[in-house]
């Protein structure tokens, strides 16, 4: 049962970044910092989104790593994936044509700092760890279930440092003022 909810999620998941990539395709952009380790993990977030959950889902390969929960943690997971799925469409439409899958600065770029991005930095990486342990409360096996949040997480390390160094070129004093009243992830009044 769970695994049909998080399957759906999935796919919603997936029609929307076709989206987004196919709205934002003619912009140009002007600085593009790709790394090919930045590649690597975000190939391997994309397996370990996509590929290792399916293999889970239709067919037995995976079962060896299965684990049990009872299911309400199964829900508790359901209800982390709407919250997830909510930030996820916010920060997309939120970001409209400045979003890129990559570190990458486009022509007559805007910095946004509304909406969502009233609070944190990075809304969107913030709803990608919640889907990640969405996932993990969702899918109970060692491998579909934590996929996902591993390649995450080092993405999210490697990436969050670049991202603001390549902002704060581009932008100076006004990304360095939002960064003084916004958190990265967890917004700042948590923090005081
Ligand atoms: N880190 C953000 C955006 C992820 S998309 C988030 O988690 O919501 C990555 C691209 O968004 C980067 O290449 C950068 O060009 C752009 N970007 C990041 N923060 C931005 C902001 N506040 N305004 C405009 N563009 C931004």
């Amino acid at each position: 049962m769970f695994k049909i909810i998080y399957f759906k999620g999935l796919i919603i998941i997936f029609i929307f970044r076709l989206l987004y990539r196919w709205r934002t395709k003619t912009n140009q952009i002007v600085d593009s910092r790709k790394t090919t380790l930045e590649i690597l993990l975000l190939s391997l977030l994309f397996v370990g989104m996509l590929v290792t959950p399916l293999i889970y889902v239709f067919t037995p390969f995976l079962s060896f790593a299965d684990y049990q929960f009872p299911s309400w943690v199964g829900w508790t997971g359901v209800v982390v994936f709407t919250i997830g799925l909510w930030l996820f469409w916010r920060s997309h439409a939120d970001l409209g044509r400045n979003w890129s899958y990559t570190l990458e600065l486009r022509k007559g770029h805007q910095l946004i700092t509304s909406g969502v991005y009233k609070y944190v930095r990075h809304p969107m990486y913030a709803a990608a760890l919640m889907l990640g342990v969405a996932q993990v409360l969702i899918l109970h096996n060692w491998i579909a279930g934590w996929s996902s949040l591993v390649s995450f997480v080092a993405l999210y390390f490697l990436r969050v440092p670049h991202e603001e160094q390549m902002m704060l070129n581009h932008f100076g004093e006004e990304y360095q003022s939002y960064m003084n009243r916004t958190g990265r992830i967890i917004p700042r009044w948590f923090k005081k």
